[in-house]
């Protein structure tokens, strides 16, 4: 069986996890990675959702924060706030650090970013075929108001700095029109058995991916099941800020709105939690197949039976 996952950071990361595990043993997981996110920092080239995917499934995570490295130190950033150098709210460890450099000189060496990715991946083995969205540079930024100036900030200046303490008036995927996606992502959603969308963010992770000219409408033509999860839970995104993106995009924080937003003519199936089984019926009006299923992947156990009920339902979708 060939799954395909389009996949943001860590709510992609952990539902890999599970896949990994309920997954046929003869299974080939391809993941296409969001590199909306990415940034340029110090000089370096660096890639959270890709990174966040290759270190949760390689064993590198640090589990708590869910991004980023564990027994992670913090030198290399406290020498260069000595200097002056910022910014100072991006949180770059040392160990990370290193995964950057190597990054950045391959790029420089000419390498294009989906084959700098599988270099990595010799090293972090995450059991999955890792390809980035694009090799070309696609930088999501969002519009804002700050000091009552509308401006267009990158998304992790949005995130991470300002913790999307303001309304966001748009999201634009910079760079996204003119972009290609990368060899082989058309390749393995042309040959998929599957295509699973994973609670990641719809609008800055899977949106982005789709903003990608030919992405989405090899998914919609590929003429296999293509079902996701829920990442909003009760109305509210389970962790992190999502509902400040969908706005933005108009469309309300609840599992049903965030279904409808992908739309049947991409969706076959939707799983949204148990605690939304009240939503069912409305999805299912949208022409998506739904079930209500716990969707908190809180353990390994818990995820795993989150990943059976998508390739179930998936299947039962073919049926
Ligand atoms: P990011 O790039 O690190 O922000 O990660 P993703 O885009 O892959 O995933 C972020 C989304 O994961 C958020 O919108 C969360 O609501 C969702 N999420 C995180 N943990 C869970 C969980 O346990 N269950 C569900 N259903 N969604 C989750
Ligand atoms: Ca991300």
């Amino acid at each position: 069986m060939r799954i395909v996952v389009l996949a943001g950071g860590i709510g992609g990361a952990r539902f890999l996890r599970g896949l990994k595990q309920a997954a046929p043993d003869d299974a080939v997981i391809t993941v296409i990675g969001n590199t909306g996110d990415d940034i340029h920092l110090f000089g370096l080239k660096v890639c959270p959702d890709l990174d966040t995917v290759m270190y949760t499934l390689g064993g590198g995570i640090n589990e708590e924060q869910g991004w980023g490295r564990t027994d992670e130190t913090y030198l290399v950033k406290e020498e260069l706030a000595a200097y002056g150098v910022g910014p100072e709210w991006f949180g770059l460890g040392d160990r990370d650090f290193a995964t950057h450099i190597v990054r950045t000189q391959m790029l420089d060496a000419g390498y294009p970013l989906s084959a700098v990715t599988e270099a990595l991946c010799e090293r972090w083995k995450p059991g999955v075929r890792l390809i980035p969205m694009s090799d070309d540079r696609i930088e999501t930024h969002v519009a804002v108001t700050l000091d009552g100036e509308r401006r267009a900030v990158h998304f992790q200046e949005y995130w991470v700095k300002l913790r999307a303490s303001v309304d966001a008036h748009a999201v634009v995927p910079v760079g996204a029109e003119q972009a290609k996606p990368a060899p082989g992502v058309l390749e393995a959603i042309a040959e998929a058995d599957v295509i699973l969308f994973p609670p990641s963010n719809p609008v800055v992770s899977v949106g982005t991916i789709l903003a990608v000219p030919g992405i989405r409408e090899a998914i919609a033509e590929a003429g296999v099941p293509v079902v996701g999860l829920s990442p909003i839970v009760g109305d509210a995104p389970v962790r992190g800020m999502a509902d400040k993106v969908l706005a933005a995009v108009g469309v309300d924080s609840t599992a049903a709105a965030v279904a409808e937003h992908y739309g049947s003519g991409l969706l076959d199936g939707w799983l949204v939690d148990t605690v939304d089984a009240g939503t069912v019926e409305r999805v299912e009006a949208a022409g998506i197949r739904c079930r209500a299923v716990p969707l908190m992947m809180s353990d390994l156990d818990a995820t795993t039976q989150m990943a059976r009920e998508a390739l179930t339902l998936a299947e039962e979708v073919r049926a």
